[in-house]
């Protein structure tokens, strides 16, 4: 792979809007909430965001976790909490753990709530912002939490969705904002994990080269993982120390294409075609719970 990669302009106009919007609106907040994949939670941190909202208080949603590893999941709560952010686990397609939600909110707020009390203040309404890269489901996530019907799912990356207020209970007010990337992800890997996960696109990259960094990735500690889904032996390809790293991974591509039928005229391996039924496995969880990012013991 070149170094210019991670040096792609992506920042449409309305991205820099998204950002200076945030920006006004965070005066009116009192806590983020920062939608996260838990397959990737360092990837899927935006940057530029974080900058913005400083020493705000966040809490962080660790989304998708139904396709992330338990093990894995529960190291990274840890982690986000030995920083003093809670962290919970989502699956906002099954509804699974966004039930905690608001009683973490609630007791983020329990102090700042009391101490308006002593000062002889009402009981105040919280305020929190939802923020996420597009496609962490956050869509998904606000339509769970809030009980309505699935009506905003699936928009595309870089499509700007007007900014909205949605009461959850009596005390407490969401603001959703539009997903948005940042102008120059710091590093190759960052950017890999973003195209993995499918926001973005094919931009970066022709989906035969992300696939093969995919499996680049897996091969160290989900191997398995490709064995069980396709039904094929790669260990003896991994082992051969007469291998190139390529040709390894290009193996066990071509495997993966022999065994899905993916061929074109003449037996060959259609390559395309089998890069898009890895990413598209890995996409939909169909190669197991997988987490990119992990943390070292
Ligand atoms: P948004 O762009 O952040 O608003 O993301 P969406 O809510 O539109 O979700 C993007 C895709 O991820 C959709 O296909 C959702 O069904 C899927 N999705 C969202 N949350 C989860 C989750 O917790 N688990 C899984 N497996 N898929 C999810």
């Amino acid at each position: 792979m070149n170094d210019n990669k991670t040096n792609i302009n992506w920042f449409p106009g309305h991205m820099a809007k998204a950002l200076k919007q945030m920006e006004q609106d965070l005066k009116l907040i009192d806590v983020v909430i920062e939608i996260l994949d838990a397959r990737i939670p360092i990837s899927s941190q935006n940057p530029s965001v974080n900058n913005i909202i400083k020493n705000k208080k966040k809490i962080v949603i660790l989304n998708k976790s139904d396709l992330s590893e338990e093990a894995e999941n529960k190291k990274w709560v840890q982690y986000f909490e030995k920083s003093n952010v809670p962290a919970i686990l989502c699956n906002s397609n099954s509804g699974d753990g966004i039930n905690k939600v608001e009683k973490v909110i609630e007791k983020l707020m329990q102090s700042d709530r009391e101490k308006a009390l002593e000062k002889g203040r009402t009981r105040k309404v919280v305020r929190a912002m939802i923020i996420g890269i597009p496609n962490v489901g956050k869509s998904s996530f606000i339509n769970r939490i809030s009980k309505k019907a699935a009506t905003q799912v699936g928009n595309k990356p870089g499509v700007t969705k007007q900014t909205q207020w949605i009461r959850l209970s009596n005390n407490i007010e969401l603001l959703d904002t539009p997903g948005v990337l940042w102008p120059k992800f710091q590093s190759d890997e960052i950017a890999l994990n973003l195209a993995f996960t499918g926001t973005i696109k094919s931009e970066i990259l022709p989906e035969t080269e992300i696939a093969y960094e995919l499996i680049k990735l897996l091969k160290k500690d989900y191997s398995q993982n490709i064995v069980d889904k396709y039904k094929i032996s790669i260990t003896e390809i991994l082992k051969n120390s007469s291998l190139e790293e390529n040709e390894k991974i290009m193996s066990v591509m071509n495997l993966i294409g022999k065994s899905r039928g993916a061929l074109i005229k003449g037996g060959e391996i259609d390559i395309d075609k089998t890069a898009k039924i890895i990413l598209d496995d890995f996409k939909n969880g169909k190669l197991g719970k997988i987490t990119l990012e992990r943390l070292e013991e």
